[in-house]
């Protein structure tokens, strides 16, 4: 017993949070918080910078676990990939962004929210239908962001399959341009409105000789095929003054907003009305 204590409390010190939850104790669990609404949707406001106000909102979720704290999602979503329970988890994600829109509307803020799409949902048809369900049963106005890496991985249904989001009014977002695998023949191909340039070019944008460049042609690229631009991880002025100048349509980081709860984007969403 005293060996499992000091395991234990070497496994604190040295806590390593995605071998954790990748066990499959902990996947009983996520079972187990689905069920007990222990997820919670954290929103990242996406700023429009010619129009100057926030236009959309990305839901980010975190596992409020009643022992370990807030989990992030870096720590779960693989686990729950692996076993097979991102369908039901994303479909409560869904479900739940929904409800928080009604809530912002309410408040007298119209935002598109974006919910994170994991590239095997894309193949998925069962989830496809049900997702869709809901999300025309409702008045929702959402987006899906999706890495371009989870679309080559079977291009010829998950094109389809997001062709079918489009026509039921669902922006289709590239998530992480440029850090996985890229083809351009698929870009063209896809169904998406949005490219979001990853936060690896746009964190040192200002300090690299190399990462301007990157951003400047990626802007350009994205506008010829009629895409609007999202750049992701901005954290300083520079950045942002940067990025206004070269055409980006849209900024989220740090600098404008770190992901907050549906009540706090409430607040800073009413700030920021109030400027
Ligand atoms: P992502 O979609 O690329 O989300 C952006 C991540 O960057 C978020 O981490 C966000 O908190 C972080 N971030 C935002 N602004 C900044 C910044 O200015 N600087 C820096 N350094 N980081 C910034 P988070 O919330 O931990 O999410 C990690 C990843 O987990 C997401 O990456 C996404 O791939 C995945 N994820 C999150 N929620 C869901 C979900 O509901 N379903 C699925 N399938 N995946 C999700
Ligand atoms: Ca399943
Ligand atoms: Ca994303
Ligand atoms: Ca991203």
């Amino acid at each position: 017993r005293a060996e499992a204590a000091l395991e234990r409390s070497r496994r604190n010190v040295l806590r390593s949070p995605a071998a954790e939850v990748s066990g499959a104790s902990l996947m009983m669990e996520l079972d187990r918080a689905i069920e007990n609404d222990e997820l919670v949707m954290f929103y990242q406001p996406k700023f429009h910078v010619r129009r100057q106000q926030v236009t959309c909102a990305e839901a980010l979720i975190r596992w409020r676990h009643p022992e370990r704290g807030m989990i992030p999602p870096g720590d779960f979503i693989a686990a729950a990939e692996e076993a097979d329970l991102i369908d039901r988890l994303t479909l409560w994600t869904i479900r739940r962004v929904i409800a928080d829109q009604a809530r912002f509307r309410e408040a007298g803020h119209d935002l598109r929210l974006f919910v994170n799409l994991s590239g095997q949902l894309l193949a998925d048809t069962a989830f496809i239908e049900q997702a869709c369900e809901m999300i025309t049963g409702s008045d929702a106005t959402l987006g899906f962001e999706v890495t371009e890496t989870s679309v080559i991985r079977d291009p010829v249904s998950a094109i389809a399959n997001l062709q079918k989001f489009a026509d039921i009014g669902i922006r289709i977002a590239i998530d992480d341009y440029g850090a996985g695998l890229s083809s351009l023949a698929y870009l063209k191909q896809l169904p998406a409105s949005e490219l979001k340039i990853d936060k690896l070019f746009v964190t040192q944008l200002t300090s690299s000789n190399r990462d301007p460049l990157i951003v400047r042609s990626t802007i350009d690229l994205a506008h010829a095929l009629e895409m609007e631009v999202v750049a992701e991880g901005v954290e300083s002025h520079a950045a942002l003054a940067l990025l206004t100048v070269m055409g980006c349509d849209m900024v989220q980081g740090f600098l404008i907003s770190r992901p907050v709860a549906s009540e706090a984007l409430i607040e800073f969403l009413d700030d920021e009305s109030r400027q």
